[in-house]
C-alpha cells in the first residue's frame, strides 16, 4: 500500500489522523461493465477505482465516510478490524449501498455503531435499510445494528471524540455535505458551494474534492472546475476523486496538473493530517456565526 507522508504537524500539535482513500470511482467504478475503453482495459492498477468511500483513522478511532457497494472488499485490503462511526455525505447508492457490511462489525465490537447524517439522508436511509431498524435480534449480525444520528448541516458536531464540521454543498440540484475534520475537507460529488462554506475551508492542509471527467457534468465539478476551486482555496494539497473513465488515464492526467494536486488512488493513505487545536474549531463557529 502506497503511504504518502505529508508533515503538516506545527509544533505543539501532536494529534494527527490518517485518510485512506477506499474507493476513488464515480458510481459504476472503473472498469464500467461491459465497456471495452481504453481506460477501462488499462493495466495501470491506478485506472481500476471502486466506488467511494474513505476512512479516518486517529490514535483511538476510526470513522468511516460513506458505504460503498465494494465496501466489504475495501475494508478487507485496509484491513479493518474497527469501525467507531459512519459519516454520510449523502443517499446515493453509490455512496450508502453497503451499509448491511456493517454487521461484522457489530459482531467484532459486540456493540452498536453510531452513524451520522444530515436529515435528507437519514430519512433515504432509514426508508432503503428499513430491515436493519424494524427487526430485533438477540444477537448481533443478523442485520446492521446501528443508531442513526442526525445532525444540523451548519454547527459542527463531536463523533467519537473528533470534531466534526459539517460543509453544506450541492450535488447539482441536491443539498448534501462535505466534511471539514482538523486540517483536512473532504467534498466529493460536489458541483457548487456557497461563499458562506467556503468560508470555512481556509487553511487547509488536505482538500479532497470531486473531478468526476474533462467535460461539464450537471451534479458534479469537472476538472478544470475542480481546479478553480483549489485555487480559490490554496490548500497546501489537494486530491482529486470521484473519477469516470471518461477522465482519461491517471497517468496521463496526473502530469498536467499542478504540483501540489494529485488524482487520488484506491488504498492511497495519506498520513500525519494535524487534527488541529481548539482554536481552530473556535475560528471555524466564529466564522460560520458571522456568515449566518
Ligand atoms: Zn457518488
Ligand atoms: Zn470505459
Ligand atoms: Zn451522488
Amino acid at each position: 500500500m502506497l503511504v504518502l507522508e505529508i508533515d503538516t504537524v506545527s509544533p505543539g500539535q501532536t494529534s494527527v489522523f490518517d485518510l485512506t482513500f477506499l474507493g476513488t470511482g464515480t458510481s459504476t467504478g472503473i472498469p464500467v461493465i461491459g465497456c471495452d475503453c481504453d481506460i477501462c482495459r488499462s493495466t495501470d492498477p491506478r485506472d481500476t477505482r471502486l466506488r467511494s468511500s474513505a476512512l479516518v483513522r486517529t490514535g483511538h478511532a476510526t470513522i468511516l465516510i460513506d458505504t460503498s457497494p465494494d465496501l466489504r472488499a475495501q475494508l478487507l485490503r485496509a484491513r479493518t478490524t474497527r469501525i467507531d462511526a459512519v459519516l454520510y455525505t449523502h443517499a446515493h447508492a453509490d455512496h450508502t449501498a453497503g451499509l448491511d457490511e456493517l454487521r461484522q462489525f457489530n459482531v467484532l465490537q459486540q456493540a452498536r455503531i453510531p452513524v451520522w447524517a444530515e436529515t435528507t439522508t437519514a430519512r433515504d436511509v432509514s426508508q432503503r435499510f428499513a430491515y436493519a431498524f424494524d427487526h430485533t435480534f438477540s444477537w448481533f449480525g443478523g442485520k446492521p445494528d446501528i443508531d442513526l444520528n442526525v445532525f444540523d448541516r451548519d454547527r459542527p458536531f463531536e463523533v467519537a471524540g473528533i470534531m466534526v464540521q459539517p460543509i453544506p454543498i450541492m450535488h447539482g440540484t441536491l443539498p448534501i455535505v462535505g466534511y471539514r475534520i482538523g486540517q483536512l475537507a473532504y467534498l466529493t460529488d460536489m458541483k457548487s458551494i456557497t461563499p458562506e462554506a467556503m468560508a470555512l475551508l481556509h487553511g487547509l492542509d488536505v482538500l479532497v474534492l470531486t473531478a468526476l471527467r474533462t467535460k461539464p457534468h450537471p451534479a458534479h465539478l469537472s476538472l478544470a472546475e475542480a481546479l478553480e476551486v483549489v485555487a480559490e482555496l490554496a490548500p497546501r494539497r489537494a486530491y482529486l476523486t470521484h473519477l469516470s473513465h471518461d477522465m482519461g488515464h491517471h497517468a496521463d492526467v496526473a502530469v498536467t496538473l499542478p504540483d501540489h494536486v494529485r488524482i487520488a488512488e484506491d488504498g492511497l493513505v495519506v498520513s500525519g493530517i494535524a487534527l488541529g487545536a481548539d482554536d481552530r474549531h473556535a475560528t471555524i463557529g466564529q466564522g460560520r456565526a458571522k456568515a449566518g
